[in-house]
């Protein structure tokens, strides 16, 4: 797999865990019941360890207390001894070796009767510091942990003291742990295995409780969009009545034949901007059913953006002028030869789209139609000192059909169309919209579009 799709994996995966946040919820609860489980089988092993050993402990230490007891007598009879050590050990399978040793000269120790036959006699000085311990308390046994081959083993070690209350020798037994521990890590990775069914469970109701989230996110979408639409159906109606309402009224008195000229090319003035909004709204309407049907076709071209912005702007003079704002447009010198890889028409639909909003939601003031270089696109930037927006309202306003109902909204003309074509058609020319805004201090749009890189 290249970085680039890897990059691109992963950008996805990250997109779909932004868009799907139940789905953290159901990994860090997977991670969570696993820790827990991880936590309780690790704490219950070592509990079952420990009572083992302690068992283990309890019973060598008690089989040699009583061994002890009866083992002076019988020093002087190794055959007995032996026999008494083959049937402990027969009883006890655990008990890996089972002798008796005595100090031989200085340092050494001296086997003396041992299960294994083969030591029997022998002398050494390498021998567990149990022994010492035992040998110089009559007292009490003294068990310490070994590791041979990975394997654990205890020795204990308890003193053989005679009559006198001379310690004559010392009993020694190693006990091997092998058999519990693997008894144990069975049980291990038996709840381990557990846990992966349960976890595997959890996730499957997890993810169908996820997908049920998602349905009732849709659902709740599906009627706000529904609201929406119905609010629409009230809005569009009206917003084709008035403009007819207009140019009938107008045609009447055209056809009463008493105007004079002035009059006549005034009424003819306003019935063909009535007619113009009618085509707007028809055309936006028509923009949506070819946008949802994938219909709406762009031919990309090399187009200069400040030619769009001039036209724009002379387009929209006579409405700025008759509310009294000023229309500027900025365009320095170094942009008027930049190029941009766009449909012509969308992009000036897109202009003008955020230009009649900025005219429409100011009172007074001004509006800036800007072009900036950055790096290898172009900025196109609307700016108004208009009603502006709250940071509430600016979140849904790419959303269709959304509009912000204020007071100062309310006299508005509009269908909540606008922006959410205009997001539409600036992705699908590979471009960014943004704004930024301040309630009563005005608006900014950002549009940032390709750069033709060819000069
Ligand atoms: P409309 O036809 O209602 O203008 P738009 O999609 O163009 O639909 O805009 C959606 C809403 O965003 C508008 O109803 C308006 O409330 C708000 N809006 C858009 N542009 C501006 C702006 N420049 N200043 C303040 N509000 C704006």
């Amino acid at each position: 797999m290249s970085t680039r799709s890897l990059r691109t994996s992963f950008s996805q995966g990250l997109a779909f865990l932004r868009d799907h946040p139940q789905v953290w919820v159901t990994a860090g609860t997977g991670m969570i019941i696993c820790a827990s489980f991880i936590g309780i089988a690790y704490r219950f092993g070592s509990i079952a360890e420990h009572a083992q050993e302690e068992v283990i402990t309890v019973r060598v230490g008690s089989i040699l207390d009583t061994f002890v007891l009866f083992a002076p007598d019988t020093l002087a009879h190794p055959e007995v001894l032996r026999g008494h050590i083959h049937a402990l050990r027969e009883q006890n399978p655990t008990i890996d070796s089972f002798s008796i040793v005595a100090p031989h000269g200085s340092n050494g120790w001296r086997v003396f009767i041992s299960d294994n036959g083969a030591k029997e006699g022998s002398v050494t000085e390498q021998v567990s510091p149990v022994l010492r311990l035992a040998y110089g308390d009559p007292v009490h046994a003294y068990t310490i942990e070994t590791t041979e081959q990975g394997e654990r083993y205890f020795t204990t070690a308890r003193a053989i003291v005679a009559s006198t209350g001379r310690v004559e020798a010392v009993a020694v037994t190693t006990q091997q742990l092998a058999e519990s521990d693997r008894n144990i890590a069975a049980s291990l990775v038996l709840s381990y295995y557990v846990l992966g069914g349960i976890l595997l469970l959890s996730m499957v109701l997890f993810f169908r409780h996820a997908r049920i989230l998602d349905f009732a996110r849709l659902y709740q979408k599906q009627l706000e969009i529904d609201e929406m639409k119905d609010s629409f159906l009230g809005m569009a109606s009206h917003e084709l009545k008035s403009p007819l309402t207009v140019i009938r009224g107008y045609i009447e008195y055209l056809q009463e034949g008493t105007l004079d000229e002035g009059t006549k090319k005034e009424f003819l003035r306003r019935i063909a901007f009535s007619a113009d909004e009618l085509r707007q709204l028809v055309d936006d309407i028509l923009d949506v059913s070819r946008i949802e049907m994938g219909r709406l076709r762009f031919s990309v071209d090399r187009v200069l953006p400040h030619e769009v912005c001039e036209e724009v702007a002379t387009m929209f003079s006579d409405e700025v002028a008759k509310k009294q704002l000023t229309l500027t447009v900025d365009i320095p010198e170094s942009v008027r030869v930049c190029a941009v890889q766009v449909d012509r028409g969308r992009l000036k639909q897109v202009l003008v789209n955020l230009t009649s909003n900025a005219i429409k939601y100011t009172r007074q003031g001004y509006v800036r139609i800007q072009l900036r270089e950055e790096a290898d696109r172009i900025a196109l930037v609307v700016q108004d000192s208009g009603i502006g927006m709250t940071a509430a309202e600016r979140e849904k306003l790419f959303n269709k059909f959304y509009r912000i109902e204020t007071d100062e909204t309310k006299a508005i003309a509009g269908t909540g169309l606008g922006l959410w074509i205009t997001k539409y058609m600036i992705e699908h020319m590979q471009g960014t919209i943004s704004v930024e805004s301040i309630k009563g201090e005005g608006s900014r749009f950002v549009v940032t579009t390709n750069r033709d890189p060819s000069p």
